[in-house]
């Protein structure tokens, strides 16, 4: 546990806050609460529908940091408890959303209510009650890159100026409202423009997190394992599904587009860094990503293949991967950001971080963590007879 003597970038001690966490029972919300309660004195107000992925933090009632974590099974659309915890925190952090892309042109009002809609109260009970703010917006914003609309043999498309994402430069570029794609990075541009008129306006003390594709165990759900069995997750959840099942991986489009990929443990450091050092953090946007982890999903494919079949000991399989249509995979008005690499120029002079893992290391953990968990459980499900 932490001790007393911890301080922070500027050398002062660090004082023990609460803070509300809506969204805490995710991806994100989950290792943040793991490394808050076991590195640091802080107490948490966490605030979910679900609580399974923060299960192991909350029970039994003789953990050392019981005393520090509170879970509200709270739905944020329509509480009029959440007010009440803000005012009770010294800090909101905002984690909740419907994020996956699958859901965008499938689902893109409930994408709209719950990243803008839903996110208005949080903002508006932060700033009339004088609560600092951390919001988590994404790398969507930026949309496509300028360098995609260049002729493709322009030599300009391998200058960095226009394609590396800078928050206080580069533009956001989505494309035409059929692309339903874009309903999920449109609402959250709105709410960060909102919450930066907050704090230009009214003083909100705000920080916005802009995260690039963090990775790592407890990302979404296998499908028919922990989650709906027509469910579309994240690359990194259907690829490890794939993989589990012995199927091909499927290559959106061929593959083509481009990601950087962070190790979920290395961005925590860098929220618990803006948590710890308020003026250092307040009123910036900050990417958070890893630009030296960038490949094609194809070769991410190729690289996990090639990792799975090291932590489960099975070959890969003669034919790893097959295209798909993105038609096919995602439905009409699926659009794809080209490619993500984030400036880090912001977030290292603020805050000093930089990521440490690389790509091959990251899946090394995150495939033995899945192997583990649900390798059994995938056998169990594949043998079981079919009713007639
Ligand atoms: P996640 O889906 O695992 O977590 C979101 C959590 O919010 C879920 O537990 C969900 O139950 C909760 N939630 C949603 N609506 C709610 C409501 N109305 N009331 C209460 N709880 C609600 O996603 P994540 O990967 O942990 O992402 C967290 C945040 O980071 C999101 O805002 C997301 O847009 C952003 N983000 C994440 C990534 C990434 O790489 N993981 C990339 C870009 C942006
Ligand atoms: N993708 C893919 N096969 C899959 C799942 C995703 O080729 O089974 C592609 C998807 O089209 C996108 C990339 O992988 O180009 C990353 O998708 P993800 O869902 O992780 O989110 P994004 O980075 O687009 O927000």
């Amino acid at each position: 546990m932490a001790s007393a003597a911890r301080v922070d970038l500027d050398g002062n001690p660090i004082k023990p806050i609460t803070m509300c966490m809506i969204g805490a029972g995710g991806f994100i919300g989950s290792h943040l609460c793991e490394k808050l309660m076991s590195e640091t004195p802080h107490k948490v107000l966490a605030v979910d529908v679900y609580n399974d992925k923060i299960k192991h933090l909350l029970e039994p009632a003789s953990l050392p940091w019981a005393d520090r974590i509170q879970f509200h099974r709270i739905n944020i659309k329509n509480d009029s408890r959440l007010e009440g915890l803000i005012k009770m925190a010294d800090l909101t952090i905002n984690l909740a959303a419907i994020c996956t892309p699958a859901d965008y042109n499938t689902r893109p009002l409930d994408t709209i209510y719950s990243n803008f809609i839903d996110a208005l109260p949080v903002v508006k009970y932060c700033s009339e009650n004088n609560k600092r703010l951390i919001h988590f917006s994404t790398c969507e914003v930026y949309g496509k890159t300028v360098g995609s609309f260049l002729p493709k043999e322009s030599p300009l498309r391998l200058d960095p100026a226009y394609y590396v994402l800078k928050e206080d430069e580069s533009p956001c570029i989505f494309g035409p409202i059929e692309k339903q794609r874009w309903s999920y990075a449109c609402a959250k541009q709105l709410i960060e423009r909102l919450v930066y008129a907050e704090g230009a306006e009214n003083g909100l003390e705000f920080t916005i997190v802009r995260p690039f594709n963090w990775i790592g165990p407890r990302m979404d759900f296998i499908p028919g394992i922990d989650g709906p069995s027509e469910g579309v997750p994240r690359v990194l959840a259907c690829f490890s599904n794939n993989l589990l099942r012995r199927e091909p991986l499927k290559l959106v489009d061929g593959g083509q587009s481009q990601r950087t990929f962070v190790y979920i443990k290395d961005a925590i450091e860098a929220v618990l860094l803006m948590i710890e050092n308020p003026a250092r953090a307040n009123g910036h946007i900050f990417n958070v990503g890893n630009p030296n982890n960038e490949v094609t999903v194809r070769q991410l494919a190729e690289m996990m293949t090639k990792v799975y079949s090291k932590v489960s000991a099975e070959a890969p399989l003669e034919v790893p991967t097959i295209d798909v249509s993105s038609k096919e995979f995602y439905g009409v008005g699926y659009d794809d950001s080209d490619k993500r690499i984030p400036d880090m120029t912001i977030i290292n002079r603020q805050l000093g971080w930089n990521p440490k893992t690389s790509l091959w290391d990251l899946l090394e953990s995150t495939l033995t963590y899945q192997h583990r968990t649900y390798a059994e459980a995938i056998k169990q499900a594949t043998s079981k007879p079919v009713a007639s």
